[in-house]
């Protein structure tokens, strides 16, 4: 690991000050992403920031109905969440799908939106890859790309976004709030917030540099039977193949978002009008468009089959 300095910071400004003036400052929360990169060198920041010392661990109601969760909030303590297991169901599920009880007591909802992806490619620091170094190449395009996206892929970067919890996000339209380092805030809708991988798949997000995420903020509970079905390779401690996160309604209508897909949870607002009419017919339209290779193709089959699942439980 390279060596780097380390401060607390006092304030959501401060941090975000001390971030945007060094390009080579980056914030740490639970670190369980960020160090693991570090030991790599992966990312090789010369500064961290600590933003753990902030108050952004409350999970409070908003006016409207909503909760407002900090961007400290632990993926533990949110899964646990009386409120949250009560009205935002997918959301628990999904965190408690992912990684393990260790990992979930450290992990914050900041740090679980902005963990990056788990392409082998990209881990592999002998391989040539666009994430890592604009411009050297993309090792997965032509290479093993069983995990790798099947929709909104670019000729640049054929990754994943890895996160469960982001999924839930999608479909329960959170939005993200943010502090800049003048002090302005502003709020970006989940769906604008993680980018497709285009011919920058270095961007993954709509932060600007030193930007902070204060909270995540979801919107009044809209009922239904919520569901996140999650296929992996192994039960437990594993990332998704395929991820179906979604919100149904008795008569049929509902809300479908899939993860392991895309460079971001993936949901198609026009497809869910297919619901009613089950499992394949929405499939069809979610899916449409996927650009698949030998060695991922299933992951449409898979999905379809997950959501087959969801919609079954659902009835039941
Ligand atoms: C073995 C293992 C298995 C895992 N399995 C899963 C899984 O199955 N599903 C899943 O979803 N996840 C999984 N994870 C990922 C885990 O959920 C993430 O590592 C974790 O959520 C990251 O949160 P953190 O607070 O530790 O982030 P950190 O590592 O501290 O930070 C991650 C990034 O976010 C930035 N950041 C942190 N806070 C802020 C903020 N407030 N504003 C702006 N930027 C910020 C940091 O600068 C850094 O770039 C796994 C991780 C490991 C190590
Ligand atoms: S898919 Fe993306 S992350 Fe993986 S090697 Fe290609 S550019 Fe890198």
């Amino acid at each position: 690991m390279k060596s780097f300095s380390y401060e607390r910071a006092r304030t959501p400004a401060e941090a975000s000050a001390a971030v945007a003036r060094d390009p080579n400052a980056k914030f740490i929360a639970g670190g369980t992403n960020l160090l693991d990169l570090m030991k790599l060198e992966i990312e090789t920041p010369r500064r961290l920031v600590d933003v753990n010392g902030l108050k952004l661990d409350r999970i409070e109601p908003t006016k409207d109905g909503g909760l407002r969760i900090g961007a400290l909030v632990r993926n533990t303590d949110l899964a646990a969440d009386k409120r949250v297991r009560k009205d935002y169901g997918v959301l628990s599920r999904a965190l408690l799908a992912g990684a393990s009880g260790q990992l979930r007591n450290k992990a914050t909802t900041a740090g679980n939106l902005l963990q990056r992806t788990r392409c082998p490619y990209f881990y592999d620091t002998n391989m040539p890859c666009n994430k890592r170094t604009p411009g050297a190449g993309c090792s997965a395009i032509g290479g093993f790309t069983r995990s790798h996206a099947v929709l909104g892929t670019s000729e640049a970067c054929i990754a994943t976004h890895p996160s469960d919890m982001a999924v839930a996000m999608r479909v329960l339209d959170a939005s993200v709030e943010t502090v800049r380092p003048d002090g302005a805030t502003r709020t970006i809708p989940i769906a604008e917030f993680h980018r497709l991988p285009g011919n920058t798949p270095h961007l993954e997000t709509a932060l600007a540099p030193g930007e902070l995420i204060t909270a995540v903020t979801l919107p009044k509970p809209i009922g239904g039977h919520h569901a996140y079905h999650k296929v992996r390779d192994r039960a437990s401690y594993a990332f998704a193949l395929v991820s179906v996160a979604t919100i149904l309604h008795k008569d049929g209508s509902g809300r479908v978002a899939l993860g392991g897909v895309a460079h971001k949870p993936w949901r198609v607002e026009a497809a869910e009008g297919a619901l009613p009419q089950g499992a394949k017919a929405t499939a069809a339209a979610l899916l449409a468009g996927a650009k698949t290779t030998p060695q991922n193709a299933f992951k449409l089959t898979l999905a379809e089959r997950a959501l087959g699942a969801a919609i079954a439980e659902a009835r039941a």
